[in-house]
């Protein structure tokens, strides 16, 4: 029988199913980092449980830890508490820890230290602590977020007991225009279908404008799938997606890699299989994309104005719209170009990789940043660090006037003072714009490295191709 990409994922890892239960799904790699992972150290000492697979479990310092000199004590008592506990975790259970005492020359965002290691690799079971691990999709893996009970229950055994979703084929044709990104993409896929649209689906991504993507566009776009409300976004591996895993540190090496990759090129859904349900989005008609509101499907082009809730039949949508422009202090009908901003985030795990790096240098170069802006530009990964480092990126950040920062985090989530103050306005490459993500009463857009890189140098709200055509 014709079959997904995650039908065959999923089959190859389900080590038991009663009927009408979920299934218990083998795990081959679990990442985790010092937020969601504590309570579930917890949980295994107090059942005088070990952890199954330490062999198979990979530590980060990201959310919490300071991106600024990590020779200073950490201010945040939060922060301090959460990386401590996580190094003792850690070394009490022989778990290799990327943090500041211990391979902290390959520390970063869990969902960017993962590839980067070759970690994540094609046909794997992936979980976090953390919502998106769908990031890891991006490489033919199917990869998601647990919850804090489940990480438990994945280092007890190495299993997770899960309902199998539906498939979704997210197909996505043509080319993009010049100055529009795989950002750009899933803020569009997110806004054409809402953010309840992959309810109860993994999304796999298909189509030309897909096959064409560097790995570092695919994992931005398989990234925030879950801002759609997918489970997971997958993409089928090919040979971008072998390329990109070979020679790294984790990756199998001689017999081991041909075997893997033999089995690999197995895994593509075949040409008769079947998807539950089918999304499209024309990616030659794609503008950049930006979002208004509190949630990313609240997103528009960058040119359009924002939509006016007495024009929303749905009593729900409506109030919901009502709601968010009042948090954001902003009319129906209103263009966002213009608009002022007071910060400017280039990070996280969606946009912080050195391809997007190059980006807003390219833009930065031989400008400068407008008064009264705070600029903060957050690698996703210390090697990602030192490779920009090393291509002169800090010294064109730094001379436009921007914050050059360690790797974390950082204002994605509103740690360690990375944040904006209440009704202020941030222009953000990460993922979330919930109301107080990035700062009590902080306001947020949603953008592209390339659109915050150009409404940095201007104060406010920009289409990047006035500055680059
Ligand atoms: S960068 Fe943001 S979304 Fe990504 S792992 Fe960190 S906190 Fe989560």
């Amino acid at each position: 029988m014709a079959k997904t990409l995650f039908e065959n994922i999923w089959d190859a890892h389900v080590v038991a199913q009663e009927p009408e239960s979920p299934a218990v799904l083998y795990i081959d790699l679990h990442l985790i980092h010092e937020v969601t992972s504590p309570q579930a150290f917890d949980g295994l000492r107090k059942r005088g449980i070990k952890v199954r697979r330490p062999d198979r479990t990979f530590g980060t310092l990201d959310h919490g830890i300071p991106t600024t000199d990590r020779s200073l004590p950490i201010v945040d008592e939060l922060a301090a508490r959460q990386i401590t506990i996580m190094e003792r975790n850690c070394a009490e259970n022989g778990i290799q820890l990327y943090g500041i005492k211990t391979g902290a020359d390959k520390q970063g965002i869990v969902h960017v230290i993962g590839p980067e290691l070759g970690l994540t690799q094609p046909g794997m079971t992936i979980v976090c602590g953390d919502s998106h691990t769908a990031t890891h999709g991006a490489f033919g893996s199917l990869g998601f977020g647990i919850g804090t009970s489940e990480v438990e229950m994945v280092l007890s055994t190495q299993c997770l007991l899960q309902r199998k979703p539906k498939t979704c084929n997210v197909r996505i044709d043509g080319a993009l225009k010049k100055g529009v990104t795989a950002k750009d993409i899933i803020l569009g896929i997110i806004a054409k279908y809402g953010v309840g649209g992959g309810t109860g689906l993994v999304y796999e991504y298909t189509g030309t404008a897909i096959r064409t993507m560097t790995m570092e566009e695919r994992m931005t776009v398989c990234n925030m799938s879950i801002e759609g409300g997918s489970r997971a976004g997958l993409i089928a591996p090919d040979e971008t997606t072998f390329n990109f895993v070979a020679g790294r540190e984790f990756a199998p090496k001689g017999a081991e890699w041909d075997k893997k990759l033999a089995w690999w090129k197995t895994l593509p859904s075949d040409a008769e299989a079947q998807y539950d349900v089918t999304y499209s989005l024309d990616a030659d008609a794609l503008e950049p994309m930006i979002t208004y509101g509190t949630n990313p499907g609240m997103g528009m082009n960058i040119t359009e104005r924002i939509p006016d809730p007495d024009k929303i039949a749905d009593l729900s949508q409506r109030k919901a719209l009502e709601k968010a422009l009042s948090y954001m202090g902003l009319q129906p009908n209103q263009q966002l170009l213009g608009h002022k901003v007071d910060m400017v985030f280039i990070g996280s795990c969606t946009n912080s990789r050195i391809s997007d790096l190059r980006e807003a240098a390219a833009l930065l170069k031989g400008r400068k940043v407008a008064e009264g802006v705070r600029v903060l530009v957050v690698p996703g990964s210390t090697p990602i660090k030192k490779q920009a480092e090393a291509e002169g990126l800090d010294q064109i950040f730094r001379a436009a006037g921007a914050e050059w920062r360690e790797a974390g985090c950082s204002a994605c989530i509103a740690m360690n003072g990375d944040q904006l103050e209440p009704g202020q306005y941030g222009i953000s490459t990460s993922n979330r714009n919930f109301e107080g993500r990035q700062g009590k009463g902080g306001r947020t857009f949603l953008a592209s490295p390339l659109t915050a890189a150009a409404s940095a140098v201007t104060g406010v709200v920009t289409d990047a191709r006035v500055l680059t055509n």
